[in-house]
């Protein structure tokens, strides 16, 4: 059960101290009531009330790695049931499904797909996240075979060891020892001999159960057997069937503190028919799934699922932006023109995908306006004549320059005076309103 702040506030040591960054016990308490702190900031706390509020201070879903190095992926720590509360902490990891059934060429064209997934959307590096291998021949010499095959073909990807049998399970995780794998395919049936397997090959335990009843019931014997980091699957397959689930599971967790069903979930929502499939993980991305196993990743299939869960796990409440600093497009000469722009990461990766369209190489100075938009920073007083003369002066570009030219954005006209009063000797060209228009602009500058 969850304590109430003046509960927690009670195992406290009382001598508001600070060193937890809060003014006093009873705020730190209040905080930690609400999951938005952790017991550890206080260094002073009694063992005792360690071990009774490390209990009930844990996050409601369990935070949970899967893979080793780069490629790993976290699961869990989430605190909310809508995104405007606080935020989505850990983004749905996309797994891609290759059986032991699958021909050769198939599977090379699986593990192909996966590796050649990640794309740069807005400064962030997304990919399909891992290969779920799945026994669907029943036959522990082919599902080994397919595992030596992943292992050395995509030996830095998160694998899913999927099979209710456990020789199958032991021989498969053999080649992912030390890669922090996850075992799927626990159930009331085969419960000891996989846990025992899991545990042997400190593989994290993917639970499936027909149901939440028999679910919780299941993750209360696996606890039972010693494993903490959990992966649940409460056995829904219908798209109405996963959106119910997954919300009452996540309800459950978040509002009732109910620790059988806190842990991430993983929905498998394999489809024939891409277009559906791909709606269906849409489905689990927006709705609490931390794993959606699919059948196919197709580049296109890839693109959307990509861009809907950047939206969904990007915090609400802050900006994306980019470093600022003066970036060089093409291979900019002392000749080459300047443009400027704010540091939102959608107008930087506009602006400079127009300037790259041009073939003009430039350098385009990007300034910090803490993520807002041309227009929007103007209206806010973070992009103005001061302060783009003081970023420039400041940037040292005008050693790298034989001119001394400014193009602005178009919409930001009225800044132009400002900026040549305060940068002098300095001209101000108005650049295009909208960036499509850039390269035409930067073309006929050039001609
Ligand atoms: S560090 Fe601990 S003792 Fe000090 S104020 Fe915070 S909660 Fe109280």
């Amino acid at each position: 059960m969850a304590l109430s702040g003046v509960e927690i506030f009670k195992l406290l040591p009382k001598t508001n101290c600070k060193k937890c960054g809060f003014p006093t016990c009873l705020a730190f308490a209040m905080k930690l009531a609400q999951r938005q702190t952790s017991l550890d900031k206080c260094p002073d706390v009694s063992e005792e009330a360690k071990r009774i509020l490390g209990e009930a201070s844990a996050p409601p879903v369990r935070p949970i790695t899967l893979g080793v190095g780069d490629k790993a992926v976290k699961m869990g720590e989430e605190t909310v049931l809508f995104r405007h509360e606080k935020k989505f902490v850990n983004p749905t990891v996309l797994a891609l499904e290759i059986k032991d059934t699958d021909d050769e060429a198939r599977q090379d064209q699986k593990i192909e797909d996966v590796l050649t997934s990640e794309i740069n959307r807005v400064g962030q590096l997304l990919r399909v996240d891992a290969i779920c291998i799945t026994n669907e021949s029943g036959d522990a010499a082919k599902f080994e075979a397919l595992a030596k095959k992943v292992s050395e073909k995509a030996a830095d990807v998160p694998v899913i060891v999927a099979t209710e049998d456990p020789e199958a399970a032991k021989v498969a995780l053999g080649h992912f020892s030390g890669k922090n794998p996850l075992l799927y395919g626990v159930t009331s049936e085969n419960l000891e001999a996989m846990v025992s397997v899991a545990k042997d090959a400190k593989a994290i335990v993917g639970v499936k159960a027909d149901g939440l009843e028999a679910l919780s019931e299941l993750t209360e014997k696996v606890k039972s057997l010693g494993v903490e980091d959990i992966v649940i699957d409460s056995g829904a397959k219908k798209g109405s069937q996963i959106l119910e689930h997954n919300t009452l599971i996540r309800r459950a967790a978040i509002k009732k503190n109910f620790r059988p069903l806190g842990y991430p979930v993983i929905n498998f929502v394999q489809r024939d028919d891409p277009l559906y499939e791909t709606l269906l993980v849409g489905l689990g991305i927006a709705k609490y799934a931390s794993i959606v196993v699919m059948s196919s990743a197709e580049k296109w299939k890839n693109l959307a699922l990509f861009t809907l869960r950047q939206n969904i796990y990007t915090d609400p409440q802050v900006p994306m932006q980019v470093e600022q600093k003066i970036y060089k497009i093409g291979e900019p000469t002392p000749d080459s023109p300047l443009l400027i722009t704010t540091n939102f990461s959608l107008t930087y990766f506009i602006v400079s995908g127009e300037i790259e369209n041009s073939k003009v190489p430039a350098y385009l100075a990007v300034m910090d306006c803490e993520g807002l938009s041309v227009l929007t920073a103007w209206a806010a007083g973070k992009f103005t004549g001061a302060k783009i003369a003081n970023f420039i002066k400041e940037s040292g570009i005008e050693k790298e320059l034989n001119h001394r030219e400014l193009i602005i954005p178009g919409y930001v006209a009225i800044l132009s005076g400002a900026i040549e009063e305060k940068l002098e000797g300095w001209k101000v060209t108005v650049g295009p309103r909208e960036a499509n228009a850039i390269p035409t602009f930067l073309r006929s500058r050039a001609a």
